[in-house]
């Protein structure tokens, strides 16, 4: 049988930045194989002009490129929107990696890179930025309020613009506030194909804290020393 033309659409088009046609093109191929339509486009300028123009539904950005660099490529793209990114990087030092993050990225991907691993990183943040379970009821935690069907998280009433990785993240400690959560479980949980290091977990953490602080919720995301973090709710 073939797929509805609903099916089709639902998964989704990827904007491949890569100023190196042959990694493009390996890139694109399986991509492709695996159903995914795929823009190119091989400097910054051209990737935020098709951003906007052609609304993907992951950007794929490798850092090192022509005109304008991956990482205010990012910064741009995170100023307009929230369109899930996964960095290619062929550097080494962790501190760009952990940039990207800090700029909103939601995973990376190392250069020399097997691109059936960089396939399965796009599956899994397109799933966590749509979830596959049709109705799951509204996750309400003092002045939180979390839908994850829309993938939407609320303060007082004020929508929070999270990335979907910070999303996941507030989730699963909203699911059982109080608990103090491991870097490890909370990286299982948002980032459960991810190969990152425990220590990205804080960088995501620290924006979102950053965004409730900016709503006033600052205390909510609490730091516990040795442990990791948790959803603190004060009596
Ligand atoms: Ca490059």
């Amino acid at each position: 049988m073939l797929p509805s033309p609903d099916t089709l659409e639902s998964v989704g088009l990827v904007l491949v930045v890569e100023d190196e046609p042959e990694i493009a093109e390996v890139l694109e191929g399986y991509l492709r194989r695996e159903g995914f339509r795929t823009e190119r486009a091989s400097d910054g300028r051209q990737a935020l002009n098709l951003v906007r123009a052609a609304r993907p539904d992951l950007v794929l950005l490798d850092i090192m490129l022509p005109e304008m660099d991956g990482l205010e490529v990012l910064r741009r793209i995170r100023s307009e929107g929230h369109t899930p990114v996964i960095l290619l990087t062929a550097r080494t030092e962790d501190l760009d990696k952990l940039l990207g993050l800090e700029l909103g990225a939601d995973d990376y991907v190392t250069k020399p890179f097997s691109p059936r691993e960089v396939v399965a990183r796009v599956k899994a943040v397109l799933r966590r930025a749509v979830p596959a379970e049709p109705s799951r009821p509204i996750l309400r935690v003092g002045p939180l309020e979390i839908d994850s069907e829309k993938v939407v998280a609320r303060l007082e009433g004020v929508r929070l613009e999270l990335t979907p990785t910070e999303f996941r993240l507030l989730e699963t400690l909203a699911r059982t506030p109080g608990k103090a959560f491991t870097r490890a479980e909370l990286l299982e949980a948002a980032l459960p194909e991810s190969d990152a290091l425990e220590r990205v977990v804080d960088v995501h953490l620290k924006n979102l804290r950053k965004k409730l602080e900016a709503l006033g919720g600052g205390g909510l995301l609490e730091t516990v020393r040795g442990v990791g973090y948790r959803l603190w709710l004060e009596a």
